[in-house]
């Protein structure tokens, strides 16, 4: 393997390899727990406006 051909290939590692982690990290930042610890209490829970649980859909329908 050629000095240039060691290098090209080395950078599109670094390339797919930050693009790999990049994702993988904006993935996770963006998971969110939906188990619920805060039984009853949906309208002071932080996660009320996004949570996708049967309660705290429930609370919101009847909130209108
Ligand atoms: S919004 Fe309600 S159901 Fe969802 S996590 Fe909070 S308390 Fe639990």
């Amino acid at each position: 393997m050629k000095r240039k051909e060691f290098l090209q290939t080395g950078l599109r590692l670094g390339i797919l390899t930050g693009i790999v982690g990049g994702s993988i990290f904006l993935v996770r930042r963006n998971q969110i727990d939906y188990s619920c610890t805060a039984e009853g209490t949906c309208k002071s829970c932080s996660l009320y406006r996004r949570c996708d649980l049967d309660q705290a859909k429930e609370t919101r329908a009847n909130e209108r």
